[in-house]
């Protein structure tokens, strides 16, 4: 008889076994990714309560055409979303990223812009909102890195003298095409789907679950509040950080 996960219900437990078949039977196993994977890092989900959008109306900090009118306001929200840059991945990133280690997953589609899926050592992850480890100037197309931008005043200037701007996408702005690029190649070849920690509400991304079940793929759910219903085939309602651990352990289960 198997040993349960610490930290999880037993009907977690028992999911993340039947999880851990679905994904040892699969071909390509991927994952998308949303702010839920964040929340045990501290951060706190940017449209819940105490988001960073109940603070900044989007309209007025979240769109391009609010930058290029006034990024010194604009930066007055970015200056608080640096500090997301100082937060650590928890065990639901570390357990994501021993799994593309064991060869048990291709690839992370994240909604997050963290960067904390990289700091826990996942190589190959599709940043679709963008990130915040580059920033560019939109004069001149200058780019630079995070560390280089954080010796600088903010707002941080470019040697242009143009103000720069975090590689995030905007409300008003398109998914980068390269992110687009990859994921379309993440999704034709998906077996398996695990979305963890998204309610998959925010669209281009909120139609990944139904395009990977349309090919034949199967859905393995891990959100706290299930948010996809039939659409998943396995649903473990629980916290990211332990029912990825349980998920994990099942993985490395004989
Ligand atoms: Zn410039």
């Amino acid at each position: 008889m198997k040993v349960s996960c610490p930290g999880v219900s037993p009907e977690i437990s028992d999911g993340a076994a039947r999880a851990a078949e679905l994904i040892r039977s699969a071909g390509t196993v991927i994952a998308l990714t949303g702010a839920g994977a964040s929340t045990e890092s501290g951060i706190p989900d940017f449209r819940g309560r105490n988001g960073l959008w109940s603070r900044f109306d989007p309209l007025e900090y979240g769109t391009i055409g609010a930058f290029r009118r006034d990024p010194v306001k604009v930066w007055k929200m970015f200056a608080e979303l640096l500090a997301v840059t100082d937060a650590e991945p928890n065990a639901g990133h570390h357990a994501l990223a021993a799994m593309e280690a064991m060869g048990c997953l291709y690839g992370i589609i994240t909604q997050n812009i963290d960067g904390l899926h990289q700091k826990a050592g996942s190589r190959s992850v599709v940043e679709f909102h963008g990130s915040l480890a580059t920033f560019s100037c939109g004069r001149c197309r200058t780019a630079l890195l995070l560390a280089e931008v954080r010796t600088r005043p903010l707002p941080p200037l470019c040697s242009c003298g143009a103000v720069l701007k975090p590689d995030v996408v905007f409300f008003d702005e398109a998914i980068p095409t390269d992110a687009l690029h990859q994921t379309e190649k993440l999704i034709a070849t998906a077996d398996v789907l695990i979305v963890a920690g998204t309610s998959c509400q925010v669209a281009p991304a909120s139609t990944i679950p139904l395009r990977v079940r349309r090919r034949g793929g199967r859905i393995i759910e891990v959100n706290l509040a299930p948010a996809l219903g039939p659409l998943a085939d396995i649903t473990l309602a629980g916290g990211f950080g332990a029912t990825m651990s349980c998920l994990l352990a099942r993985l490395r289960e004989k």
